[in-house]
């Protein structure tokens, strides 16, 4: 078997696995939820997540969007009241001055309407090739791959597909050219939920996980408890 049809084996068993994982384990979960609610709701929580837990993103942005729940409405919002509501999350600052920014920008440049393409998404302050590929896959339903720490990780570190990958865009290219289009988007889904509850960056659960017969970093482990 090689590399890619590895992969392709490898993301269909996630695929099985994915309804199986409780959402306690995994809040991606209910990012998710989230994310599929409207495209400014997907936008502004993922310009959100960066450097923060799931959960702790979940609770933060939901609040904020309870309160300004338009981009007309976060837009007139005094900056130092979003600031106030994003004090728990890193670079709060910094965050909340990009999304009052790409809220104001949305009323008067695009008539309350989220942009629904790479190009003009990345236009926006605070959002890069991976915030704007999830929002594009998970409020607009179009195909995108977005590679995030646990896409790479698992792909480069873990499962060695491409062990030789340096920028989140290598990983980017190969799952569009092994994966049929239907399924970019679902790998980032997938794979951080399997990240967060199986494949840790620490202490993975290599005992439960399904993978573990044909897993390259398991058996790198094995080999090394029996002392080979
Ligand atoms: S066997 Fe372990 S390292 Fe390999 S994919 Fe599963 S959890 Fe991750």
């Amino acid at each position: 078997m090689d590399r890619r049809e590895r992969f392709v084996r490898f993301v269909r068993v996630l695929e099985e696995l994915y309804p199986k994982i409780p959402k306690d384990k995994a809040p991606v979960k209910l990012m998710k939820e989230v994310k599929s609610t409207s495209p400014f709701h997907a936008l502004i929580t993922t310009m959100l997540s960066p450097r923060v837990r799931d959960e702790i993103t979940h609770r933060v942005a939901g609040e904020l969007l309870r309160r300004a729940p338009t981009p007309e409405a976060l837009c007139e919002m005094p900056l130092r009241e979003v600031e106030e509501i994003l004090k728990p999350l890193g670079f709060y600052r910094q965050k909340a001055k990009n999304v009052k920014e790409a809220a104001c920008r949305i009323v008067k440049e695009y008539g309350g309407r989220v942009p629904d393409n790479l190009e003009e998404l990345l236009r926006f302050r605070g959002v890069g090739r991976k915030v704007a590929n999830i929002v594009l896959y998970n409020a607009f339903g179009k195909p995108a791959v977005a590679v995030d720490t646990h896409v790479f990780r698992i792909i480069k570190e873990r499962w060695k597909v491409l062990p030789e990958a340096k920028r989140p865009e290598d990983v980017e290219r190969f799952v569009m050219e092994v994966l049929p289009k239907d399924m970019w988007g679902k790998v980032n889904v997938y794979m951080v939920a399997f990240g967060q509850a199986v494949c840790k960056p620490k202490n993975p659960s290599c005992e439960v996980c399904p993978l573990r017969d044909e897993c390259p970093y398991a058996k790198r482990i094995a080999r090394r408890s029996h002392g080979v």
